[in-house]
């Protein structure tokens, strides 16, 4: 490529430096935010020139405030007339960040095209900053006093220092699109950037990625926290004429994911910046009430909760810093096996562990437990997160109620009558086991409305009346009737049962039990018929 500071000079005359733009986005909504201003060299003849050619050429030959003024003036127009909350971003290289003139010549160019510089961000990079920290803090401060913003363009590639972000005040920090480009691949850029956004947050700037290609890198971006972001995934610089096209247009938002468990993204609904995930999440930890604790890889405790201290019977401080087995010694070769298959990637899911009681004389402690290991980014196990609860009460109501069911079944299985119980619509919905071998039906033949196939027909319009009366009144029933065995043989029986009441008053069940009176029944006859004929004789 030939061209020359001539060529420059005669280029600037024309007006053929042109301002592009390229939309930053809010990754969190995708919302625009603003427009970075990327000068471009629109030659006749060699086409669009980048200014990695033409910024150094127009320093040199001292036209770069010129061109900065150019290029200004005519963004000053085109983002004016767009809504107040989209922002400019200009470029000022280094040698600008010298020049004392600087704030004068952006306010003049504010005041001329009437663009308010509480909307224009100037991005300067630390290169200017290193020999000449007291003018540049000088400057960036009447910036700041016109109403610009200012921020810290391809931070982490030049002389990062602590010292500039606290001496002048930027209210955002770019992410260099090398570590970008890097960040879901290698695990290093990932860790800087991470850095990088942390340490926007715990200084209140905003973070921007720019660089951003992929959905990957904007969801990884995301999840770490970054506020906004740019690159190609949002659009490339763009003329004047293309951003009518992109104001109104919301970037579809990439969920905020770490690169390898994609599918895992409960963690969502929080919060979506790590400070105030990590306020929720001790707030849920600590209130818990399941104990918690989350261990390092060597075993030892990181954090615990306050229940996981009361189900253990360890004070939190006599457990954070110490190994598992330091601090219990005896219990130790019960965990043991369970942690360190999970230390080998395995999740174990309600575990029920018994172990002597924490106070001598109480019963065993039942504790159902779960240990789910903690992944980096990188899928590496690099600790366990467990959770564990205190079911030694429930364990204890379930064994009564398994005993006290036992107890209720053999009075049953010893009563001589099959006990019964019908709803309130007159269906019967359970049934002694006994009933099937005295009549060879099976439960379910007789269940609902089953038992009344058994009455004998000539009976069954009376027992219908008969329980219907009882259901309606509530009034105790006792009757007796004739019902058939499964061989169609004929045999009496007596139902007695009680009404159960509901809130209301009303029946809600009856409880009851049929018993065979075949024998009595033949008896009473005996004794009729007997009786009968000795009268007959007298
Ligand atoms: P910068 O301020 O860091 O601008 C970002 C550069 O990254 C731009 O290159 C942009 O086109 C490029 N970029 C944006 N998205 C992506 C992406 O997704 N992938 C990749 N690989 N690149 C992306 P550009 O336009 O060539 O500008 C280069 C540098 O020139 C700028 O870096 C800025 O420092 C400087 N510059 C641009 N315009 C001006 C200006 O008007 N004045 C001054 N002083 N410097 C300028
Ligand atoms: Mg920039
Ligand atoms: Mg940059």
């Amino acid at each position: 490529m030939v061209v020359d500071e001539q060529d420059l000079l005669r280029s600037l005359n024309l007006g053929e430096i042109v301002p592009y733009y390229q939309p930053m986005r809010e990754l969190r909504t995708g919302r625009l935010m603003g427009f970075e201003l990327l000068a471009r060299w629109s030659h006749p003849t060699e086409g669009l020139i980048l200014p990695a050619i033409f910024i150094s050429m127009a320093e040199k030959a001292g036209l770069l405030p010129r061109l900065t003024e150019q290029v200004l003036a005519s963004a000053f127009q085109s983002v004016g007339d767009l809504s107040e909350s989209v922002m400019l971003a200009v470029n000022i290289s280094p040698m600008q960040l010298r020049d004392p003139d600087l704030p004068y010549q952006l306010f003049k160019a504010g005041e001329e095209s009437d663009f308010p510089l509480s909307r224009l961000v100037v991005e300067v990079t630390e290169t200017a900053l290193v020999d000449n920290l007291d003018l540049a803090t000088e400057i960036t401060r009447k910036l700041k006093r016109m109403g610009c913003s200012i921020f810290l363009d391809d931070f982490g590639t030049g002389y990062s220092s602590l010292a500039h972000l606290q001496t002048l005040y930027f209210d955002g920090l770019k992410i260099d699109k090398s570590f970008v480009n890097g960040i879901t691949r290698v695990r290093e850029d990932r860790k800087i950037v991470a850095a990088i956004i942390g340490l926007g947050q715990s200084l209140g700037i905003t973070t921007i990625a720019e660089g951003i290609e992929t959905e990957e890198q904007a969801s990884m971006l995301l999840y770490l926290g970054c506020d906004m972001g740019q690159g190609y995934l949002y659009g490339r610089p763009l003329p004047a004429s293309g951003i009518s096209g992109v104001v109104d247009v919301v970037a579809p938002v990439a969920p905020a994911r770490n690169a390898f468990n994609n599918d895992e993204v409960s963690l969502l609904s929080l919060g979506s910046f790590p400070i105030e995930r990590a306020a929720q999440l001790h707030a849920i930890y600590d209130g818990a009430p399941v104990g918690l604790c989350y261990l390092s890889r060597e075993l030892r405790y990181i954090s615990v909760n306050r229940r996981f201290s009361e189900i253990e019977g360890a004070a939190i401080l006599s457990m954070i810093g110490r190994t598992v087995k330091e601090v219990f010694p005896d219990r130790f070769s019960l965990y043991e096996p369970y942690l360190r298959r999970a230390l080998g990637g395995e999740a174990l899911r309600g575990f029920e562990l018994t172990r002597p009681a924490l106070h001598a004389g109480d019963p065993n402690q039942v504790i159902l437990f779960s240990c789910e290991p903690a992944r980096d980014e990188a899928n590496v196990v690099i600790g366990l997160s467990l959770a564990v609860m205190d079911i030694t009460e429930r364990k204890q109501r379930e064994q009564e109620l398994k005993e006290s069911e036992l107890r209720f079944r053999t009075i049953i299985d010893l009563n001589p009558e099959t006990p019964w119980i019908l709803d309130k619509n007159g269906n019967i919905i359970e049934i002694g086991s006994k009933w099937e071998k005295v009549t060879g039906f099976t439960r379910e033949e007789v269940l609902n409305r089953g038992y009344l196939d058994t009455v004998v027909d000539e009976d069954r319009e009376g027992v219908i009346e008969i329980i219907q009366h009882c259901l309606s009144t509530g009034e105790p029933m006792d009757f007796e009737c004739r019902a058939t065995r499964f061989d169609g043989s004929v045999f009496w029986i007596r139902l007695r049962g009680k009404a159960v009441l509901d809130d209301a008053g009303k029946v809600w069940r009856f409880y009851g039990s049929t018993e065979d009176i075949d024998e009595l029944k033949r008896l009473r006859e005996m004794v009729k018929a007997f009786t009968a004929r000795s009268e007959g004789h007298g």
